[in-house]
Formats: structure tokens, sequence, C-alpha cells
């Protein structure tokens, strides 16, 4: 299987995958994060795992057991760390204390590396005394304006790890534990980005009832404040008075977001008034129509009011889409303002850019083509396991890789 990545990324990037991973020979490493489906941490490990394991490194992922109150817990730590407003009491971090022990009691294997994601599951490491061995917090997040009071209490716990990861240069922070950069990736082979049979693409269309002769706006994301759904549909209210189109708002939900729901009843009603407007609740798995639907649009937009990475764009620009997205997180990374994409601030700005990109077809496709570049360029998965393989070697000779 790895080996077909030759044909989209050389022959001597494998070679060099294979070289390193050599010298990882016999190190265990167990990846451990809190929702097994939706969200870009889920499908980065669904697709990394088994890949360094072809690479004969002894990975594992595990997904920590919780209930709903310590998911809503978390959701507001995240929403704090993401700069929201919220107050979270000392139960609260007590309980979300006590869950990170109670795993910590049950998932946690005898491996030399202990990769853990996100904040949800970041208390784990009060084990790493015991277990004696090596750990990696692994930040998904846009860590640029966390509120106070949780970062000074996450930033006790995150300087217990032996490294910490980020994904942009901006989520950077003074911590007393080392600190490296690594942007995410997509999978170029995966069902969410693999090329697709168009009678396929046009089935899906057909099977949700969407008009594949009239343009497609579509954002493809968890129905979440911070992705702004209500914010997509007042852009696409002032492109409609002007231009027909469709608005797709496609996404699931993930176990470790209580909000979701709540999200997507306030989305649905909001949209019931208008037959052009699909809001499509997909279930787990649905990668294949995800990967249709993304095809099909003429235009896709990111309009987060936060975002971690942004995998959805990468996964857009890989297929050729020009994108609209906000320029928050991780997004600037991937698109270059009128050279790959088209970077927004606020509502009136992406309704403007849709009017424009929708006149102007040549351009759109130059954009779309000067982002597909840049994503085989930086964001593929094999440039990710590298990143990752050079980090655990970092682990055991911290001197020798200081590149990194
Ligand atoms: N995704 C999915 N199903 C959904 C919604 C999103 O498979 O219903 C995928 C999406 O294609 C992308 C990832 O989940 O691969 C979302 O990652 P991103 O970094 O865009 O946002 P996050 O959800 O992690 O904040």
């Amino acid at each position: 299987m790895i080996d077909k990545y030759k044909e989209i990324v050389g022959e001597e990037v494998i070679e060099e995958l294979y070289l390193v991973a050599k010298k990882l020979k016999g190190i265990t490493v167990q990846n451990i994060n809190s929702t097994p489906f939706g969200g870009g941490v889920a499908e980065i490990l669904s697709r990394m795992v088994p890949l360094m394991r072809e690479l004969g490194l002894d990975v594992f992922w595990d997904v920590i057991k919780a209930d709903s109150r310590f998911f809503e817990i978390t959701k507001k730590i995240h929403n704090t760390l993401h700069g929201v407003d919220l107050k979270i009491s000392k139960e609260e971090l007590d309980y979300f204390r006590q869950v990170n022990l109670e795993n910590a009691n049950n998932i946690l294997r005898r491996s030399d590396i202990v990769f853990v994601h996100d904040p949800q599951p970041v208390y784990l490491v009060e084990k790493k005394k015991k277990l004696k061995n090596k750990w990696i917090w692994r930040c998904h997040i846009d860590f640029s304006s966390p509120k106070r009071d949780v970062w000074k209490f996450l930033k006790k716990i995150i300087e217990r790890y032996d490294l910490s990861v980020f994904s942009a240069p901006s989520f950077a922070h003074s911590l007393k534990v080392r600190q490296v950069l690594i942007p995410p990736s997509i999978d170029p082979l995966s069902d969410k980005n693999k090329p697709l049979d168009p009678i396929y693409i046009e089935e899906v269309l057909r099977r949700f009832g969407i008009d594949k002769n009239r343009p497609i706006i579509t954002q493809i994301s968890r129905f979440d404040y911070l992705k702004d759904p209500l914010g997509v549909i007042k852009a696409y209210r002032l492109v409609k008075r002007y231009l027909d189109c469709q608005l797709v708002l496609a996404g699931g939900g993930a176990v470790d977001d209580p909000e979701g729901v709540k999200v997507l009843e306030e989305v649905k009603a909001e949209a019931a008034s208008d037959k052009d407007i699909f809001v499509l609740h997909l279930p787990a798995g649905s990668n294949l129509e995800i990967n249709a639907l993304q095809r099909a649009s003429t235009i896709i937009l990111q309009k987060s009011l936060r975002e971690g990475f942004g995998l959805t764009v990468a996964e857009a620009l890989w297929k050729e889409k020009p994108v609209i997205a906000s320029s928050v997180g991780g997004i600037p990374l991937q698109i270059a303002h009128k050279y790959s994409g088209i970077l927004t601030y606020t509502i009136e700005g992406t309704a403007y850019w849709i009017k424009q990109l929708l006149h102007e077809p040549d351009y759109a496709r130059r954009l779309a083509i000067n982002g597909r570049r840049h994503i085989q360029n930086n964001f593929l998965i094999t440039r990710h396991i590298q990143d990752y393989l050079l980090l655990f070697l970092s682990l055991y000779n911290p001197e020798e890789i200081v590149y990194l």
C-alpha cells in the first residue's frame, strides 16, 4: 500500500521513510485521542497508523472512554482555548482530571512513546513518572489566544511532557518544554481524497437532490459554532440576491463534541425556508460522499471563526477547487491570498469573493491549480509521517536532530 504513494510523491520519498523507520525498529508508540471518528485528528490517525505499521513500526491507536459530563467540560476547555469567554469551575477541572486518571489505569499500554492528541486526554501524563517512557503532546487546535485561566491550568500539565507539537507558528507560547512545528496533512489515496468516477459523483448529487447544472457552494464541517455555519448561510443569502446558486452544508458529529446536535438544529431552522440550501447530516464514515460533494462543488468555503489547521481546506485544494476561507489558525499556511485561494475576515467579504469567483471562472481555476500544487508540495501524509519519525528519533537523540 505505501508503495502506491511513489506515483504521487516520488520513489525517493518512500525510500527515505523506510530508512528512517528502520532506525526506529522495536520502538512502540501508543496514540491516544478522544474520538474514533469526526474531526481532523481521527481523520489523520485512521490513515497514519496503518501506514506506519506498514513501515514496520509498532504503532497503536486508542481512544479514551468518558461520559457526556466529561465531554461537556472538555468542549468548554476547547472553546476557551479558542478564546471564547466561559467559566470552568474547580469541580469541573477535578472531574476532568479524575476521568483522565481512570483512563490512564485502563488504556495505557507498555509503550516506549505515548503520543497524546489534544487537551481531552492531556492529564494521562500523570502516569509518566511510573511508566518511565517518553511522552509527546500534540496540539491540533488554534492556540493563538487562549483564555488566561485555562491556559495557566493546562500549561503546567503540558510541561510534564518531553515534547509538544503545534500546527502553526502563531500557536507557539512560552513553555518549559521543547516545541516543534508540524502541520497536519491529508492522504491523497484515502476514500476522502482519491479520484472518483464522475458517474458516482453525479449519483451522490442525485441522492441528495442537488442540481449539477447550477453553481454549488459547499462547506464540509462538523456542526460547530466555531465553523460558523450560520455565517455561511448569511454570506450565501447576500450572493443569492444577485446570482443563482445552491449551498451545501454537510457534516456529522464527533463523540467528543456534545454541541453538535444543537448547532445542527439551529442551522436546519435557518435553512428551512430555502430549497436551495442542503443541510446534510452525514453518518460517520461518509468519506466517499464527502469526496464526491467536494469534487462536485464550484467553490468551497471554510468560514471558521477559529481553526486548528483546517484539513477540509487541504482536501478541497487537493481536488483543485477554488477555496474561500477565513484567515484564522492554520488556514493561511495553506492559502496565499489571491494566489492559491482567497482569505476573508467577514461575512460580507466571503459573499463578495463568492460573487467574484462565480463571475470569473478562469481566475478561480488558476487559484485552484496553484492550491493543489501547494498541497502536493507541503501537506501530504508522506511528509507528515517523515516529520513524526524524525520527531520520535529526536526523543532519543535530542542533540542530533536540532533542525526540527
Ligand atoms: N469530516 C468528516 N465528516 C464530517 C465532518 C468532517 O469526515 O461530517 C472530516 C473532514 O473531511 C476533515 C475532518 O473531518 O477531514 C475535519 O478536520 P478539520 O481540520 O477541517 O476540522 P476539525 O473538525 O478537526 O475541527
